[in-house]
């Protein structure tokens, strides 16, 4: 069955019983063309500040990016993050940041072989994202199936690892660390444990948190209208669910 529209007034009744977990590019805030031309608008921060407040601090943002770029997007708020789908993890605002190990050498191999693909071909760039590497193909669409293939080949040899096809980027990571993994592990302490969960994004790399929401009776809320998803509810737009976070924010 295809998600449902969220109905934004019952949502604001139930939601003091409710654990969010939040993506934050395409679905708090627009996509740009790169990731670091991204644009946090005014009153956004004040409103997950009163939202996290009002659900007893069970908000956390569940992102691709790592949880430092997090603080400072967000800033002066800190949040409960996972960051790098996964790969970090922070149970408590401005508490340490856990990291899962990593094998360095295979991260090496990958983001060099990925900047050798790149040379001489307009518009891909390779980005070291820590403990994970991305390549992006938005200013050279035309590419996407090169690089996928080219991906797709660089796998059958790495052991281990394995990426996601997001919208542009493909994305290569350790196997077993994703999303909703990071939700499982929120789920299991406070303030998030016995809350009924609710997991929003825009991406594939979403659906590990949405089932993860689903699993514990939870909402799985999509925004923007990529398919096929697990996902039983949706918004249009990250216009539409900032207007829902300043709503939440502001009822009582
Ligand atoms: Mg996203």
């Amino acid at each position: 069955m295809p998600p449902q529209p969220l109905d934004s007034t019952a949502s604001a009744d139930s939601i003091s019983g409710m654990a969010l977990f939040l993506d934050v590019d395409g679905c708090l805030i627009d996509l740009a063309e790169r990731p670091e031309d991204v644009v946090v608008p005014a009153g956004l921060i004040g409103d997950l500040e009163r939202l996290s407040t009002r659900i007893g601090g069970a908000l956390a943002l569940v992102s691709g990016r790592a949880i430092a770029d997090l603080d400072r997007l967000f800033a002066p708020l800190s949040l409960p993050a996972a960051g790098q789908h996964g790969l970090e993890w922070r149970a408590a605002p401005a508490g340490p940041v856990e990291r899962v190990p990593v094998d360095r050498t295979v991260l090496a191999r990958l983001a060099a072989a990925l900047a050798d693909f790149a040379t001489g071909k307009t518009g891909l760039r390779v980005e070291p994202k820590g403990a994970a590497v991305a390549i992006h193909y938005r200013q050279a669409t035309a590419l996407g199936p090169d690089v996928i293939a080219f991906a797709e080949t660089l796998l059958a040899g790495t052991a281990g690892w394995h990426a996601l096809a997001g919208k542009m980027v493909v994305e290569f990571k350790p196997d077993g660390v994703d999303k909703g993994s990071a939700v499982e592990r929120f789920l299991a302490l406070p303030p998030f444990a016995g809350r009924r969960p609710l997991a929003a994004g825009d991406d594939v790399t979403d659906e590990d948190a949405f089932a993860a929401a689903l699993r514990h009776d939870g909402v799985a809320l999509q925004v923007g209208d990529r398919e096929p998803t697990v996902a039983n509810r949706r918004l249009p737009d990250p216009a539409a669910m900032r207007d829902w976070i300043a709503r939440l924010a502001a009822s009582r």
